[in-house]
């Protein structure tokens, strides 16, 4: 039930998307019905023209030629997400844009970064805030590829600490953003980069997986420097044994899966293909070191495990 937009009177005989009509105005069809009337047909042809947008958006990238090109496009993605969120509850149309262009765009903005290094990338961050972006994942998704890209390429001095910056912003709650968010780990030794602090401070908010993430990734570029890290957390004595244990997450996977299986961080992009990583082997120092502490810290946990145990072992069940 509502209220007949004309008389004011219950009812729910006739409805025009939010606006309802009674049936006696409808059928006395004023010109303020008409005038509803048209209002709605208005209105539904712009959402259909907001719903493709997303693929149109996805085919006008598959032969850009410009970098303002691109950057046009995400502005015009940015642009319909947001119309669509004012004139769609059920958000559908909202969906339908990222599932169409999210993805494409992210490989237009990595490859526009190739070209133009961390200015195209930085002139991003700066235009598109989080809190002001109705979806940040192709700028989260480019940053992370190219924060790995120029780690394996130059120095983590070339990174800029605003890129690693931006990346710990989505570390508030599970989406895609903050698993591609995971890489500002890739920064682990910047100098101005307080990546140590950065995992502290997820944790006392309650986001220990996003520290276990962005750890994970230490691993893969340095296990001594990872390893490190882990073990001072470890040994700390103002975390709990579960947030301890939590914490050896980062290392579980790592020898389960032995880097064949496909990884998911970031997403859209593979990249140990990309940089031609030829896959990851455990140091048998760091090893034997990493299962000291561990036996040390965490001993209850580990003698629970039969025989003789693995990193594996840890993967919470
Ligand atoms: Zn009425």
């Amino acid at each position: 039930m509502g209220r007949c937009e004309i008389c004011g009177k219950q009812t729910s005989s006739h409805s025009l998307d939010e606006f309802v009509v009674c049936h006696s105005c409808w059928e006395e069809d004023s010109k303020e019905l008409q005038d509803l009337k048209r209002g709605y047909k208005k209105r539904k042809k712009q959402l259909k023209e907001i719903e493709v947008t997303g693929e149109k958006i996805a085919e006008e990238l598959m032969d850009v030629r410009s970098v303002e090109q691109v950057r046009s496009l995400l502005q015009d993605y940015q642009q319909n997400l947001n119309l669509s969120m004012e004139m769609d509850a059920e958000r559908d149309i909202f969906l339908k844009i990222l599932d169409d262009a999210c993805e494409p765009l992210s490989n237009k903005l990595f490859d526009a970064a190739k070209e133009e290094g961390w200015s195209f990338l930085l002139e991003l961050i700066d235009k598109h805030p989080p809190f002001d972006t109705p979806d940040s994942m192709p700028i989260v998704n480019a940053v992370s590829r190219y924060v790995i890209w120029i780690r394996f390429k130059k120095e983590v001095e070339d990174i800029p600490i605003e890129a690693l910056e931006y990346l710990t912003e989505f570390n508030d709650e599970p989406t895609d953003m903050w698993e591609d968010s995971f890489t500002c780990g890739w920064g682990f030794d910047h100098p101005e980069f307080d990546f140590v602090g950065e995992l502290e401070s997820a944790i006392e908010k309650g986001q220990i997986f996003w520290a276990v993430g962005a750890l994970e990734q230490v691993f893969y570029f340095e296990q001594e420097k990872g390893a490190d890290i882990l073990i001072d957390f470890l040994r700390r004595e103002d975390l709990t044994e579960d947030e301890k244990y939590d914490l050896t997450q980062s290392i579980a996977l790592i020898g389960d899966k032995e880097w064949e299986s496909s990884e998911f961080v970031p997403h859209y992009w593979d990249w140990k293909e990309a940089v031609g990583y030829d896959g990851f082997e455990w140091d048998k120092e760091v090893k034997s070191t990493l299962r000291e502490a561990i036996e040390e810290e965490l001993e209850e946990r580990v003698s629970e495990m039969v025989g003789e145990w693995d990193f594996c072992d840890l993967a919470s069940r």
